[in-house]
């Protein structure tokens, strides 16, 4: 990587934090990815967009930036990148998968709040995220109550953040809500940028994201085949990085690594043996440089073959109508697309159990394994319902509960692998 020094010091990030924090990506990057065998060619896109996550990417939106469009930072799925794309700005995600200024945090936050949230306070605290530093507007959401109540003292330590409520239920009144939530954002993105958004720039926004859905769904696909052409980290990797990438560049590296996939399919070549133990995971969602759980699971010998995550199907599953020739019809299309995410803020939830059923059975899965951050209510309280349910439908559950830090490996090794014994 090029010296970026200069960069990260005028973005204020605290550069002693920002080396180890780099130091530790890079380490456990390289264990991890670098070490498998039988990688595709493609997937050397995506190791480069890693390296250069902090540098190049940043650069990037800094020259966004300086031709004038504005950069908007999310933590949920349920903020519509066609929306941001429409308005002529940049999305990208800001939710952490690693600890970091756990001491500074917790005089914030309880202690027994879920890693994801403290970790975003900790990226903050520490100065370490150039995402969040580079980005002019941060929207925060109404999910779950550890998310809403943490805003509250997370908008005193940024000072251009966006409250957008969401519904908790799937009633009329309650897409009525989202709706309302949407065209206030909407309004927002056009105050911000001066420019009122046509129905010419929505077809656009919900076209580049269609084709991203897209190239990820022919992706999700491929790994249906026995032996399955990718490996699961390498598949959450990339979805991870949808969430940073260009969307229109990374679309295209998606499909030409899926062009590879499909020669491997047809050679019958796989990551893994034939016949593997096959897993599903299914869950929180797992940000960067969230690898620990997918690591151990394919440790043992076994291949994730879908992840059931807002960073993996539950994110990027549906595309959006674009027939409309209206744009308050374009806004509804987006609506009804966003409304349909099965996440466990809601209740009821049985669509999410259907979508397990059936991720389960498209790619051919011998188990499920349930992945849950500690503290987290809404996936943790549900397990229990999923479990009970898919078990009745003959699906093997392993429910797992931990955080981001390294000292339960043993734990978890011991408790995957005696699960993927199990579904052998
Ligand atoms: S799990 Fe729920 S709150 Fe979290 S990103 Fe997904 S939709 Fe948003
Ligand atoms: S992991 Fe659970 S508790 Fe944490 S932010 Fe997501 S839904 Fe909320």
């Amino acid at each position: 990587m090029a010296d970026y020094t200069k960069m990260w010091t005028e973005l204020g990030l605290d550069l002693d934090n920002h080396d180890a924090l780099l130091e530790n990506l890079g380490g456990a990057y390289q264990s991890i990815f670098m070490s498998q065998e039988k990688r595709p060619e493609g997937m050397g896109y995506f190791d480069f967009v890693m390296s250069e996550a902090h540098g190049l990417r940043i650069q990037e939106l800094r020259d966004e930036q300086e031709a004038g469009r504005k950069i908007i930072g999310s933590f949920c799925v349920f903020v519509p990148e066609e929306l941001v794309l429409a308005a002529g700005c940049t999305s990208v995600g800001l939710c952490a998968g690693a600890d970091f200024a756990q001491e500074e945090v917790e005089k914030v936050l309880p202690r027994n709040t879920c890693s994801l949230i403290k970790s975003f306070f900790g990226f903050k605290l520490g100065k370490v995220c150039p995402y969040m530093e580079a980005s002019d507007l941060i929207v925060g959401e109404n999910t779950c109550d550890g998310k809403k109540k943490s805003f509250e003292t997370f908008s005193q330590l940024v000072p251009n953040f966006y409250q957008m409520d969401l519904p908790q239920n799937k009633a009329p009144m309650a897409r009525k809500l989202l709706k309302h939530e949407y065209m206030a954002f909407v309004a927002k993105l056009e105050e911000m940028t001066g420019k009122s958004i046509s129905l010419e720039d929505l077809k656009q926004g919900i076209a580049t994201v269609n084709a991203k859905r897209n190239a990820l769904a022919r992706l999700s696909k491929l790994r249906s085949a026995d032996p399955s052409p990718i490996s699961g980290l390498d598949a959450l990797l990339i979805n991870q990085i949808a969430f940073l990438d260009n969307p229109a560049r990374f679309t295209e590296k998606v499909n030409v690594l899926c062009d590879e996939l499909e020669l491997f399919v047809k050679e019958n070549k796989g990551v893994k043996a034939v016949k593997a133990p096959r897993v599903v995971i299914s869950g929180c969602p797992m940000a960067i440089p969230n690898w620990k759980v997918p690591a151990i699971i394919e440790s043992t010998g076994a291949v994730i073959v879908g992840e059931e995550s807002c960073i993996g199907e539950r994110g990027q599953r549906n595309t959006t109508d674009d027939s409309s020739d209206t744009l308050d019809g374009l806004i509804d299309a987006v609506v009804d697309r966003y409304f349909k995410i099965d996440c466990a803020v809601f209740t009821p939830n049985q669509e999410r159990v259907e979508h397990i059923k059936e991720m389960a059975k498209n790619t051919n899965a011998d188990g499920v394994i349930h992945y849950g951050l500690q503290f987290c209510q809404p996936y943790i309280m549900e397990s229990f319902s999923v479990e009970k349910i898919l078990e009745k439908d003959g699906v093997s559950v392993l429910r797992l509960e931990t955080d981001y830090s390294q000292e339960d490996m043993g734990q978890l090794s011991t408790r995957v692998e005696a699960f993927v014994e199990i579904i052998k």
